[in-house]
């Protein structure tokens, strides 16, 4: 009963996310467009839904790319450089771009890091000064919602006359989102509490756990760009012989060597650990499918992850 429960909620968000227009990879400087420029997928992604028909959309990140570790390239530099507006999630998230976003503010192309409207209080802590707060916050919808909010009104300063349509857009998809957070709250009840803990490549997951009642254990930090040692691996193993977790998971943006390492040594244990499979962490999946959407791609982890440990 409560399987079938799950497939219709599940339906239910599918069917939403086939409302959401499917707006295509626009070339840049199609006539009377605003031309955009986002970094990460969730943000192509976003800017195409609350730009509408205003925009033309160019995504510097593709799927599988990690934004941690991403180096812009020279086309991307004259991507930017031609652009209207551009779209970066801050946060030290695209943590080797931040010199060529100062360099397009001081040539006074319009820049926006719109994770950066969250207030201090809502967002976790980072792992050094350097990285004071945990970027990662696509996956509390809550505070995705404010970062909708905030691609709105960087449309409608830079271009005000749109406004209209961009508040509407916004408000449109920010429906179908409430309806996505109470449809993860549903899902998950068929995790049972003690099976509630979820090991992955690198701490992406720290929100998801806040929000939606998950113990999280990442191999790596928050950014990939610190090394694992054989004695963090041991450690996670010997944690999760003793909690007894079933299944530790993959990240689509992160090498799987890590997490293979960490399966062999739980069951060098003597405890039997499966990897449950491959969660979309900080890149959605190919576009045109699915989990090439955030709603989809968000149906698609929480879907492995009950069924990884159910
Ligand atoms: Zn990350």
């Amino acid at each position: 009963m409560k399987k079938i429960k799950m497939i219709f909620i599940s339906f239910v968000s599918i069917v939403a996310l086939a409302l959401v227009g499917c707006g295509g990879p626009a070339s840049q400087g199609e006539e009377g467009k605003l031309r955009v420029v986002a970094t990460t997928t969730h943000l192509t992604e976003l800017s195409e839904i609350v730009g509408g028909e205003h925009v033309s959309v160019y995504g510097i990140m593709g799927p599988g790319v990690d934004p941690h570790d991403y180096s812009p390239t020279a086309s991307d530099v004259d991507r930017m450089e031609g652009a209207d507006v551009i779209i970066y999630h801050g946060l030290d998230l695209e943590g080797k771009m931040n010199r060529v976003f100062e360099n397009m503010r001081r040539r006074n192309v319009k820049t926006y890091a719109v994770a950066e409207v969250i207030s201090d209080a809502d967002l976790l802590e980072g792992e050094d000064e350097e990285e004071a707060f945990d970027p990662h916050v696509w996956f509390d919808v809550t505070l995705w919602i404010e970062v909708v909010h905030s691609v709105r009104d960087a449309f409608i300063e830079v271009n005000p006359e749109n406004r209209d349509d961009f508040t509407q857009n916004a408000e449109n998809y920010v429906l179908l989102l409430e309806n996505l957070h109470e449809d993860i709250q549903e899902m998950i009840q068929m995790v049972p509490e003690e099976q509630r803990v979820l090991v992955t490549a690198h701490d992406a997951f720290h929100y998801f756990g806040q929000a939606y009642g998950f113990e999280v254990k990442g191999l790596q930090g928050i950014s990939t760009a610190t090394e694992v040692g054989v004695s963090d691996i041991q450690e996670l193993a010997q944690f999760i012989v003793e909690r007894e977790i079933k299944a530790i998971f993959v990240e689509s943006s992160v090498p799987p060597r890590n997490i293979e390492a960490l399966k062999n040594a739980v069951i060098s244990r003597g405890f039997d650990v499966v990897i449950g499979g491959e969660l979309y962490s900080d890149a959605l999946g190919d576009k045109g499918t699915v989990t090439g959407r955030y709603i989809g791609m968000f149906l698609n982890n929480v879907q492995t992850i009950v069924n990884a440990l159910k």
